[in-house]
């Protein structure tokens, strides 16, 4: 049996997952599942997969949690420390699927015993790219991708030579707003933002999609993963969200991945990797769909694309304080404190108040540093807001 852990289990990638170890219960050894609030979600997973512990990463629902797990073996904890001690549990397969920064440390402590981690959680490499690499190299831990346009590049690589890639293309859906007036797009409403045209995820990836802030973390993602000059990744605008990616080659040849927007693919081929087992997931009817359009990328309607590139060429933290004034722009958004553009403008500035602050564009990308820095790009953004407000 393989033993697997499922960090950000209650969300929307965790829910697939366990969807896809539910149906085969006999052939997994469920060791950890963690979630957040939805301590209901989390116990009833943990019941029926027999969980060995389930955590909260919030110290005060952990009665709730022992509540809810009364009358089974499965042990509840709460907090980051308790998060942490579940990812240094032996695991063969562990799913890397808690929403934000929150998921780099927990991914780093289950690379380090070793473990294969499926990467959902972009922020970590984001975050803290080379790290977390050498960190993988050194423990001869595995990374696989779990982002749809990562898997699909991934899986266009088989059998390839990373020397003969020319450029690899990441297609984004354009969000909610793909086809809005540039002009409303300052009064855009949480409500709006939060619809996605195609794929059913997360509220907080479906407004990145919206800006493309999911799609610019992914371009910084691209380059860590498969270490390729920021130069050759490009981005296409393709709202039917059936070709992922493509991977283009020296003799000009283009292998590109097809699938159904369903999560279930990725996590599934990250699941059963090097193999390709059933899964349940929609076969592509292509004549039923008739026409795959494909369109370049306005930076104008998406500044979040062009602060993507200015991060990869600055380097060092400057991800970290990408990705936290991201995600705390992101909750003054959604809690109605900053419009959708402002998002971009804060992120913006917080990146020019980065490179003037002494020591840190030249400090080590250590995960202390990393921690301190997204705490900090935080409250940059805070400090922000206030004055806006005032
Ligand atoms: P969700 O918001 O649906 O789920 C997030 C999970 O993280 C939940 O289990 C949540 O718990 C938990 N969580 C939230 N905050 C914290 C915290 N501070 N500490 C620990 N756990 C926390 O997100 P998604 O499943 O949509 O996305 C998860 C990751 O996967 C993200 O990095 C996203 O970018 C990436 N991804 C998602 C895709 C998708 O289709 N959804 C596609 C590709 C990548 P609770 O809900 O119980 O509060």
């Amino acid at each position: 049996m393989r033993k697997v852990s499922i960090f950000g289990a209650t969300g929307s990638i965790g829910q697939n997952t366990i969807d896809l170890i539910a149906r085969n219960p006999s052939a997994y050894d469920v060791v950890a599942l963690t979630g957040g609030a939805n301590i209901a979600q989390l116990a009833h997973d943990a019941r029926r997969l027999k969980a060995d512990v389930a955590v909260t990463a919030y110290d005060d629902r952990l009665d709730d949690l022992r509540t809810a797990l009364e009358g089974t073996e499965v042990q509840a904890a709460a907090g980051q420390e308790a998060l942490i001690e579940a990812a240094k549990r032996p695991a063969d397969w562990v799913m890397s699927a808690i929403v934000g920064s929150a998921g780099l440390a927990p991914g780093i402590a289950a690379l380090e015993q070793g473990a294969t981690l499926a990467l959902a959680n972009k922020e970590t490499l984001v975050c803290a790219g080379p790290l977390v690499l050498e960190t993988a190299r050194k423990h001869g831990a595995r990374l696989l991708p779990v982002d749809s346009e990562h898997s699909a590049v991934f899986q266009a690589l088989v059998g390839e030579d990373m020397g003969a890639v020319e450029r690899i293309i990441i297609t984004a859906s354009g969000g909610a707003f793909r086809d809005w007036p540039l002009a409303d797009l300052a009064n855009a409403t949480v409500e709006q933002a939060s619809s996605h045209p195609n794929w059913d995820m997360g509220q907080r990836i479906t407004i990145d999609s919206a800006s493309m802030f999911n799609k610019a973390l992914e371009v910084i993602e691209t380059k860590e993963f498969f270490g390729i000059h920021p130069d050759k990744i490009e981005v296409l605008v393709h709202p039917e969200s059936i070709v992922h990616a493509l991977v283009g080659f020296r003799d000009g040849a283009v292998l590109g991945h097809l699938g159904a927007p369903d999560m279930r693919h990725a996590i599934g081929y990250a699941l059963h990797w090097p193999d390709r087992l059933d899964l349940p997931v929609p076969r592509l009817n292509l004549a039923a769909l008739g026409q795959l359009r494909f369109v370049a990328p306005d930076e104008a309607r998406y500044p979040a694309l062009r602060l993507a590139r200015e991060v990869m060429a600055r380097g060092g933290l400057s991800g970290a304080v990408f990705n936290a004034a991201k995600e705390r722009a992101l909750d003054h958004f959604i809690a109605r404190r900053a419009g959708f553009l402002d998002m971009a403008d804060m992120v913006a500035s917080v990146l020019d108040r980065f490179d003037t602050s002494d020591g840190l564009i030249d400090a080590a990308l250590t995960l202390d540093n990393v921690l301190q820095t997204d705490h900090l790009a935080r409250k940059w953004v805070d400090e922000a807001v206030l004055e806006r407000a005032g």
